[in-house]
C-alpha cells in the first residue's frame, strides 16, 4: 500500500478538465517524480493533494496511510505530515527567517531552526535575523523555505520545480537535501519538466493533459525528454485564453 494514494481524481475550472480521472499512488520513502510539459495539470494534482482553497471541488479520492483526508482542511493535512514546497515562494515582509521557518508549529525549537538552516546549506547565525524579503535571493527564498518544511519533520514533502529559479550551487544543495530527506524515511514528491531533476528520483509519473500516460522507473521515463512522449499529443505550448496567457504557476497574465 502507498503512503500517498490518489484514486480517480478530476477537476475542472470554468468547464476546462484539468485532472481527467487521474490515479497515483506514491510509496512510502520513496523518491517519486511527477513528469509532464507545461499545463499539463502537474501543479494542480500538488495543490489538490494539499487541499488548497480553490482545489477542494473534485472527484475521486485522496487516501493518506489508508485514510481518505479528502475533507480535511489545508492544516489538517499539513498536521498530519504532507507539505508543499511552492514553485514561487512567499514573501513575507519583515518577518524574520526565525519566526518564518518556526511558524509552522510551535514544536520548533531554535536548534531545529539551525539544523533546518545547515540543511540547506545556510549559515544560521548569518539569516535567522534577516527579514524574508527581496533582499534575500529567490534561491535564498527557496531554501528558506525548504528548511521550514524540514523543521516541520513532514512525511511527505512535495516540491514543485524545485529548480526554477535557483542557481546550479543551490539546485546541487537541494538534490543533497532531497536525498537527506529519503535517508530520514520522508517520501518525496518532485514536480518537475526538467530531466536533471527526474534523474534524482526513484520512479515517475508522466501526466499530459491531466492524464496519467505513463508511469515506470526513470530510465525509462526519461525518453520523454528524447521526444519520445509517443501516447501524447500535447503541443507544450502556453495556453492562451482571451487575451491571456497562463503562466507556469497557474496565474492568468494579460499578453495584450
Ligand atoms: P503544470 O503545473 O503542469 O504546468 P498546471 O497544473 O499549473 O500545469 O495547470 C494546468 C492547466 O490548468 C493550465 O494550463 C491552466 O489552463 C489550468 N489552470 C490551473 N490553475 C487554474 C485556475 N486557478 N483557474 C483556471 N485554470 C487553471
Ligand atoms: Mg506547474
Amino acid at each position: 500500500m502507498g503512503i500517498l494514494e490518489i484514486e480517480d481524481i478530476s477537476i475542472s475550472f470554468e468547464d476546462k478538465v484539468i485532472l481527467d480521472k487521474l490515479s497515483v499512488d506514491f510509496w512510502e520513502g520513496h523518491i517519486h517524480a511527477i513528469v509532464g510539459p507545461n499545463g499539463a495539470g502537474k501543479s494542480t494534482l500538488a495543490q489538490t493533494i494539499m487541499g488548497l482553497p480553490g482545489f477542494r471541488k473534485h472527484e475521486g479520492e485522496i487516501r493518506f496511510q489508508g485514510h481518505s483526508i479528502k475533507r480535511m482542511s489545508v492544516d489538517e493535512r499539513a498536521k498530519q505530515g504532507i507539505t508543499l514546497a511552492w514553485q514561487e515562494p512567499a514573501r513575507f515582509e519583515g518577518l524574520s527567517v526565525r519566526s518564518f521557518i518556526k511558524a509552522a508549529s510551535s514544536d520548533i525549537t531554535e536548534q531545529a531552526v539551525d539544523e533546518a538552516l545547515t540543511m540547506v546549506g545556510m549559515d544560521s547565525t548569518k539569516y535567522k535575523g534577516r527579514s524574508v524579503d527581496k533582499t534575500l535571493s529567490g534561491g535564498e527564498r527557496k531554501r528558506i523555505e525548504l528548511a521550514s518544511i524540514i523543521a516541520m519533520q513532514p512525511k511527505v514533502v512535495m516540491m514543485d520545480e524545485p529548480d526554477s529559479g535557483v542557481d546550479i550551487d543551490a539546485i546541487n544543495n537541494i538534490f543533497l537535501v532531497i536525498r537527506e530527506l529519503k535517508q530520514r524515511g520522508t517520501t518525496v514528491i518532485l514536480i518537475t519538466h526538467s530531466a536533471e531533476v527526474l534523474k534524482q528520483s526513484d520512479h515517475a509519473f508522466l501526466i499530459c493533459d491531466g492524464k496519467l500516460v505513463d508511469k515506470g522507473r526513470v530510465e525509462s521515463m526519461l525518453a520523454y525528454f528524447e521526444g519520445k512522449c509517443k501516447p501524447c499529443t500535447h503541443k507544450n505550448e502556453p495556453d492562451v485564453v482571451d487575451g491571456f496567457s497562463i503562466k507556469e504557476n497557474g496565474i492568468m497574465e494579460s499578453i495584450s
